[in-house]
This record gives C-alpha cells, sequence and structure tokens, in this order.
C-alpha cells in the first residue's frame, strides 16, 4: 500500500496507510480484530512443522501482523514484538538478552519502573547493574567491561528531560560488543527513528501518542535484523502478547498520531517558553526550548518535540508544588501522558543517583494535551499564583 513507486511519501500519508492492505479482507479499510488461541492446520504434517502463517495467537495474528508491519515501517526494524503495556516493552527485551554475569548500564535518568525492574528482578537474576550521567556521550567507553551486554538509554530522560548523544554511546558500546536499547517514548517514531542513530533495539510505551486516548496499555519493541532472533525468542518464550482489541486501538491511533503530534508539540513549546518568562518558574525543563542545556544535541537528532516538559517551581517545596496542583481545573493530576488531555504530577527524583539536580525548587512534569493554549495558560496562572509566585 504504501510502496508507491512514484515519491518519497509524507508522514501523515503513509501512516493513513501502513499497515494492512485493504484488498486482504474484502476491501474493508480496516483489519479484522482476530481474536484467537488455537488455528488449525489442514494435517498432521502441517502441524508438526508448523509450516504455515499462522500456528498460535500467541505466535501472532493478522490484527498483531497489520500493526507490526506499520510500526517497522516507521521504525525501519526487521522485526516488531506488540506487548501488554509500556513497561512490558522494557522488560521483555532486557530479560531476552540478560543473563547472570551479565553487566547492565543504564542512564540515570531512565523511567522510574525500570529502575526498579533492574534493581529487584534483573539484581536477584544475577545482573550487574549500573547507572551512568545521561550526559556522558562518548565518555560511556570508560564504564564498558567485557562482560557490559546491554546499554539501556531513554532520551529525553524522563521528568529531567536530558538529551543523550545517542550516536557516541552506540558507536562506544558497539565496539565493545554490547547490545544498544533505546527507551523512545517522547519522541515516537516520527521525530527520532533509533535505529537510524546505531541503537540496536527501539522500546515504545505506545501506551502514550500511539494509543493517545488513556485508555489502552500496550508497548512495541522493535529490532534491527542482528538482534531480532534473540527479541523474538525471549518473546515467545516469555508469551506477553498484546490481546487483539489493544493491539487494534493502537493500529487506529496510528493513523491520527501525526497530527495530533504535531498539535502538542506546538501547544508545548508555546506553553513551555511562555512559562519561562512567568514570576515563579526558575526554570523550564524542555530540549526543544534554546535556553535548555542540550538544546543543539536536540536539534542535530530529533525531528521535533512533543508535548511533555517539566517546570521548576522557584523556590518553596511540596506545600507549594501541592498548592500549584490543587490549583488547577484543566489539567488533572495523574499518571502516564500521551492522551488528549492535559496532566500535572509532581516529580520524585529520590531515587537518582546521578541526574538528580540541584535544583531551585520543586519539579512539575505537564502533559499538554489537545485543548486551547490560552485556556492552558489560564490554568497554570492560577496554578503559580497559589504556589505564591505571581
Ligand atoms: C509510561 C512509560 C513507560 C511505561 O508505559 P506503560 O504502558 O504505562 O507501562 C515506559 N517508558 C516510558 C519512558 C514511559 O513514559
Amino acid at each position: 500500500m504504501a510502496g508507491s513507486k512514484r515519491h518519497a511519501q509524507g508522514t501523515n500519508t503513509r501512516l493513513a496507510h501502513i499497515g494492512n492492505n485493504p484488498r486482504d479482507y474484502f476491501g474493508f479499510v480496516n483489519p479484522p480484530v482476530v481474536h484467537a488461541s488455537t488455528v488449525l492446520f489442514p494435517d498432521a504434517g502441517t502441524l508438526v512443522s508448523r509450516s504455515q502463517k499462522y500456528t498460535y495467537g500467541t505466535r501472532g495474528t493478522p490484527t498483531t501482523d497489520a500493526l507490526t508491519d506499520a510500526v517497522n515501517e516507521l521504525e525501519g526494524s526487521a522485526g516488531t514484538i506488540v506487548v501488554p503495556s509500556g513497561l512490558a516493552a522494557v522488560t521483555v527485551p532486557l530479560l531476552s538478552f540478560l543473563g547472570a554475569g551479565d553487566h547492565l548500564l543504564v542512564v540515570d535518568s531512565v523511567y522510574g519502573p525500570t529502575r526498579r525492574f533492574a534493581d529487584t528482578m534483573l539484581k536477584r537474576l544475577g545482573v550487574e547493574v549500573e547507572y551512568y550521567d545521561p550526559r556522558i556521550g562518548a565518555g560511556i567507553a570508560s564504564l564498558l567491561r567485557k562482560n557490559t551486554r546491554v546499554v539501556f538509554t531513554e532520551s529525553p530522560g524522563s521528568n529531567t528531560f536530558e538529551v543523550q548523544d545517542i550516536p557516541a554511546i552506540a558507536a562506544a558500546a558497539k565496539s565493545a560488543g554490547a547490545v544498544v536499547m533505546m527507551d523512545n517514548t517522547w519522541a515516537t517514531p516520527l521525530y527520532f527513528r533509533p535505529l537510524d542513530h546505531g541503537v540496536d533495539v527501539s522500546i515504545h510505551a505506545a501506551t502514550k501518542y500511539p494509543a493517545g486516548h488513556s485508555d489502552v496499555l500496550i508497548g512495541t519493541v522493535s529490532a534491527n535484523a542482528a538482534t531480532w532472533p534473540t527479541l523474538f525468542a525471549g518473546f515467545e518464550t516469555l508469551g506477553t502478547c498484546s490481546g487483539p482489541e489493544d493491539t487494534y486501538q493502537m493500529l487506529r491511533g496510528l493513523r491520527t498520531m501525526g497530527v495530533r503530534l504535531e498539535r502538542h508539540r506546538d501547544s508545548a513549546l508555546a506553553i513551555a517558553a511562555w512559562l519561562e518568562t512567568q514570576k515563579g518558574v526558575a526554570r523550564v525543563l524542555h530540549p526543544g526550548l534554546s535556553s535548555h542545556p542540550d538544546h543543539a544535541l536536540w536539534k542535530r537528532d530529533f525531528g521535533g518535540s512533543s508535548g511533555v516538559f517539566s517546570v521548576v517551581l522557584d523556590g518553596g517545596g511540596q506545600k507549594e508544588a501541592h498548592a500549584f496542583l490543587d490549583a488547577l481545573e484543566i489539567f488533572g493530576l495523574g499518571y502516564s501522558w500521551g492522551g488528549f488531555e492535559s496532566l500535572a504530577v509532581p516529580v520524585f527524583l529520590g531515587d537518582r543517583t546521578i541526574a538528580k539536580g540541584p535544583y531551585e525548587g520543586p519539579l512539575i512534569r505537564l502533559q499538554i494535551g489537545l485543548e486551547d493554549v490560552e485556556d492552558l495558560k489560564a490554568d497554570l496562572t492560577l496554578g503559580l499564583r497559589a504556589a505564591g509566585g505571581a
């Protein structure tokens, strides 16, 4: 469908047509939602050799294929697995590649539950876990060991938005024989394509922008040709397949992700720049702002910014942060992001060992939804006033 020979198609054209071919299913625009465990075989020989396209529900269906074909096209990957949450998109590849005695390097500004998984389950299984400075760049060479099996990156970092020099980190890791994984949830493959920058395994909490409506939990993991067999073997062994309805909903979300992301991007940039000028704000942590210390690196590597960033209040502590949050009327207080509605949460940095500041005051993470920018600014003004700034 998307393979027109005439010219390279734009992002939104591709998003509208990648994945399933309507001609494969009577011309219906969308693929069928296949509910399946058992798949029947025509004879015993085919059954024991499993020599037909579909063999069991956990190993893929026409619905999962429609989605993984679409994601492979966006990521430039050899293969993609679809798992039941963004967190599973982190844990399944780590479990697929790591074993006892291996050394794992993880960026210190990693998503909190990824850290918990590394510090509890991976350590219990005999993996040595070490955290590195998100701004280490090529300096990661000094941390790489003979037994470093995986370097786990996430850029920009969760909540504090440090941008990593992914090409430099990937080059160093590769020459030491380590597999490079990246949690690319913030940018989506529309604004950063990890595999084009030396990453082996690209991870997405598709719960966020791809699903886009705060009602689906799903994750994708996409691998290059060298790492795909190991990733797929781990996925099959663990049995962590996504359900058919969620798989379908993510493909549905992809169709509009381009236009939604443009709106999230523009509104978030406008609000971030405005917040920088407001009394009561010490700093805004958004890599798309020229004031951000990693702005040049972000500009070099990324094609855009999404709708999540943090604001540092000018002094105060938990009391001021809670006053800010409790004064908001449009922004909801709740975890996750990537849906149509704006959200705010206080940021906890107590588990960090390196990327923890110092900051001038409490951090609040904002997800800018699809509402009107002027309404969101008015709401944030209520928050700043309540925190004592304006
Ligand atoms: C939300 C998030 C996840 C986990 O996604 P869930 O679907 O909520 O499990 C993983 N990584 C990052 C960076 C996230 O923001």
